[in-house]
């Protein structure tokens, strides 16, 4: 398959219909485009004819809110990065860890994508990113993400974009920055209000960052972008690159990215100061799951 069939990644449905399986060695490309175009043709408007997918006995498409609280489910109409790309999917994002492990987790929050080119040419640890995962990398940014079935604005619309340095404050303690302004006035405003048991989880995030989160994302939904997207923005749509925080309460570990950070004092506390709205709620229309610790800055 064409490298480029990237942007028309495969239905999971289709796939698994036509016997084909994800695997990272590339397996039976030409039976599932084979496949597609088939369901394409028999769905063209004219006499009704058999549909596989959606006639009786078929399981209802689920919905994206449904989608969004079932987030880890895999659904019929997934989308997965294409069998050429599953390799690079994997390598891309191997890099990308190796450049977080050297430059620290803290710089790596703002690391450019023009940093982070220099950084893997100079460093063998790191290794230069190959021509296939640059192609990777440029595809991934550029591609509408309402494919996955991610809703969300599109936030950065250039790979370059740098955060300069003097528009953040490191939080102490956090190994996370805020942009100075509303982002970091609000948080002072909440841990005053809230009290210290409350702490910053997450601030502002380059793409490079992004990057990161969503493929390691994706490697571990074995390159299902659409399953990835439910609870990682994709590279460029996140609201963490404008100021948008992630809020926690101090010594609860992971749980602070589960629903269970809703039980807890700090979220009520955080609900009932008035002034603090959630980016992704429990009736969201983005195809994103409910995130109670994400902050959002208008
Ligand atoms: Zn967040």
């Amino acid at each position: 398959m064409n490298r480029r069939a990237f942007l028309k990644a495969i239905p999971l449905g289709l796939a698994a219909a036509a016997g084909a399986r994800y695997s990272a060695s590339g397996e039976n490309p030409a039976g599932v485009m084979r496949y597609w175009l088939d369901s394409v043709l028999r769905s063209a408007p004219g006499p009704p004819a058999f549909d596989p997918i959606s006639d009786e006995g078929a399981a209802p498409r689920a919905s994206r809110f449904q989608k969004s609280i079932d987030f880890d489910e895999t659904y019929p109409d997934d989308f997965l990065v294409a069998e050429a790309d599953s390799q690079t999917l994997v390598s891309v994002a191997a890099r990308l860890e190796r450049t977080q492990k050297l430059v620290g987790h803290g710089n790596f929050n703002l690391l450019s994508f023009d940093k982070m080119l220099s950084f893997a040419r100079n460093f063998p640890d790191i290794g230069e990113f190959t021509c296939d995962e640059l192609d990777f990398l440029e595809e991934l940014f550029f591609a509408d993400a309402t494919r996955y079935g991610f809703f969300g604005d599109k936030v950065v619309h250039d790979l370059t974009t740098e955060i300069p340095r003097r528009d953040v404050v490191k939080i102490a303690g956090s190994g996370h920055y805020l942009l100075k302004g509303e982002p970091l006035d609000k948080f002072r405003r909440i841990r005053k209000d809230v009290g210290d048991s409350i702490a910053l989880t997450s601030g502002v995030r380059s793409l490079v960052k992004q990057y990161q989160l969503f493929l390691s994302k994706s490697v571990k939904t074995k390159g299902n972008l659409s399953q990835a997207s439910r609870s990682l923005a994709p590279p460029g749509y996140s609201f963490h690159a404008r100021g948008d925080f992630d809020l926690g309460k101090v010594g609860f570990g992971l749980d602070n990215f589960t629903e269970s950070f809703c039980e807890t004092d700090e979220y009520r506390k955080l609900i009932d100061l008035g002034y603090v709205a959630i980016r992704y709620t429990q009736t969201n229309p983005f195809g994103v799951r409910h995130e109670p610790w994400h902050i959002k800055i208008a």
